[in-house]
């Protein structure tokens, strides 16, 4: 799959009379099959736009998505459709997506026959046969929403998006609701199900400790653009970027007496209306030269992938 958007804000805001909040700006970006790709930055950035965007919710305004080679963003009918299924979007809460009145194999039987995945009695062992590879137990088919705990129903959700056989899933702070204990179990089934069942997984999250165990690339998206890309390992190990630096330094630790001295990233994220010209992070990047109030810097191999920053080669530690 590749994502495209070669407007800039600037041709977008000069088309429109009034201006547009343009979330996504110039992001190109390729998932390969089979990968988890992890997609990290702070609130407000453009992750879950990006997100919706792939997952066919939001359509872009500009540019365009190509899975498996065919472009996404005009589809219409069938082909529209047959996209839909194969990509989906799993959110941190699925009990706002759960009918209260609907028992999961209604659930689950309702989203395999709407699309016409099974028919007749092999219905009823898919549904069987999905509850198996989340891990619930047979009886929770007959259960309703509210009788499973925060990480069963994330379960639910999962199987529910798998009933339709996507071959890419889209997880938006997959479990930023749930308690320390339940996020590993979650996404170690998430994991285990990209491997096994061979998926696609893009996931987008503020904790990036959970990112680097799921990932095995990030992205790391500021003001809407990626500023870093690369294998997980060694990006989280040695950051090239400097707002990647400044994102991982100011992570919580899990060290209490560490807690307090992290510091945070100076500064404000500017609003995506008002992107700054040159660099849109030159106003809080302690590295930030003459250039970078001019020129926008282009993504280009630096470190273990590609950074966006004039002076990557240059910098401490790179
Ligand atoms: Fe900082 Fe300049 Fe690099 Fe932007 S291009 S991240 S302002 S050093
Ligand atoms: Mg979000």
């Amino acid at each position: 799959m590749r994502f495209t958007k070669p407007r800039s804000l600037a041709d977008a805001v000069a088309r429109r009379p009034r201006k547009v909040v343009s979330a996504l700006n110039g992001v190109e970006l390729d998932v390969m099959p089979g990968e988890t790709l992890g997609i990290v930055g702070e609130s407000g950035c453009g992750k879950s736009t990006l997100a919706r965007c792939i997952a066919g919710l939001n359509r872009p305004t500009a540019g365009d998505i190509l899975f498996e080679g065919e472009s996404v963003v005009g589809l219409k009918g069938a082909r529209r459709r047959a996209y839909n299924r194969r990509v989906q979007m799993m959110f941190q809460d699925p009990y706002t997506s759960l009918n209260p009145r609907m028992t999961v194999r209604d659930a689950l039987e309702e989203a395999i026959t709407v699309h016409g995945m099974r028919s007749g009695a092999a219905v009823g062992r898919r549904v069987e046969e999905l509850l198996d590879l989340v891990r619930l137990p047979e009886g929770a088919a007959d259960k309703y929403p509210h009788e499973f705990s925060g990480g069963q129903r994330q379960r639910i959700g999962i199987a529910r998006a798998l009933a339709l056989e996507p071959t890419c899933l889209v997880a938006d702070e997959l479990v930023s609701a749930l308690d320390v204990s339940v996020q590993a179990q979650v996404v170690n089934l998430l994991m285990e199900l990209q491997d096994t069942l061979g998926l696609t997984v893009l996931f987008v999250a503020h904790d990036l400790r959970l990112v680097r165990h799921v990932s095995h690339r990030v992205a790391v998206i500021y003001l809407g653009a990626i500023v870093e890309i690369g294998p997980s390992g060694p990006l989280f190990a040695n950051p090239v970027h400097p707002y990647s630096r400044a994102l991982l330094a100011a992570a919580p630790s899990l060290d209490p007496a560490k807690r307090r001295r992290k510091p945070a990233i100076a500064g404000e994220l500017p609003s995506p209306l008002d992107v700054p010209p040159g660099c849109p992070f030159h106003l809080r990047c302690p590295h930030a030269g003459e250039i970078c109030r001019r020129e926008k810097p282009a993504l280009r191999p630096a470190g273990a992938g590609l950074a966006a920053c004039h002076f990557a080669e240059a910098l401490p530690g790179a």
